[in-house]
């Protein structure tokens, strides 16, 4: 049994419409344990900063705009595999590819505006919690 740590962001279009309850429900009833959150305003700078690695990419622009248009629930989930299962909870990128049940397939607008990030590998995770929380903030 590997328990994990893995990092969550419920984002603007999210706490937009009220739905941090309902999304953490769905990370406690799949058994990961909310072990440190903060919602917090991402200025211009820290959005670029935590998404650097897409900055190649055609959407960052996009992305960061939207990432800041709002304020986002940052949170750190701890479980068994929480890196994997988080992601199984969260469902594709694109809510038209989720599969049924998960939060981007009930909750997500678009593909931009698609409710949660999720760590996608055990080292990001580690590096992602460290951009939001000190290891005092995060009790399990
Ligand atoms: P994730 O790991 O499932 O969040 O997906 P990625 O790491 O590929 O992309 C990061 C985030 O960028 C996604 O969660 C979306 O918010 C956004 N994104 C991904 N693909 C697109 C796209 O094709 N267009 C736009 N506008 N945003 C995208």
């Amino acid at each position: 049994m590997t328990v994990e740590r893995t990092l969550s962001i419920i984002k603007p279009d999210a706490t937009r419409r009220n739905l941090t309850g309902k999304i953490n429900a769905k990370f406690e009833d799949a058994g990961l344990k909310i072990v440190a959150q903060r919602r917090i305003q991402l200025s211009k700078a820290q959005a670029e900063a935590f998404y650097a690695v897409h900055s190649h990419r055609p959407f960052f622009n996009d992305l960061v705009s939207f990432m800041i248009s709002g304020p986002v629930v940052a949170q750190v989930l701890e479980g068994e595999n929480a890196v994997l299962k988080n992601r199984e909870i969260m469902g594709a990128t694109d809510p038209k590819k989720a599969d049924a049940g998960t939060i981007r397939a009930e909750f997500a607008e678009s593909i931009e505006a698609n409710s949660v990030h999720g760590s996608d590998a055990p080292e990001a995770a580690a590096q992602e919690i460290s951009f939001f929380f000190a290891a005092i903030d995060i009790v399990a």
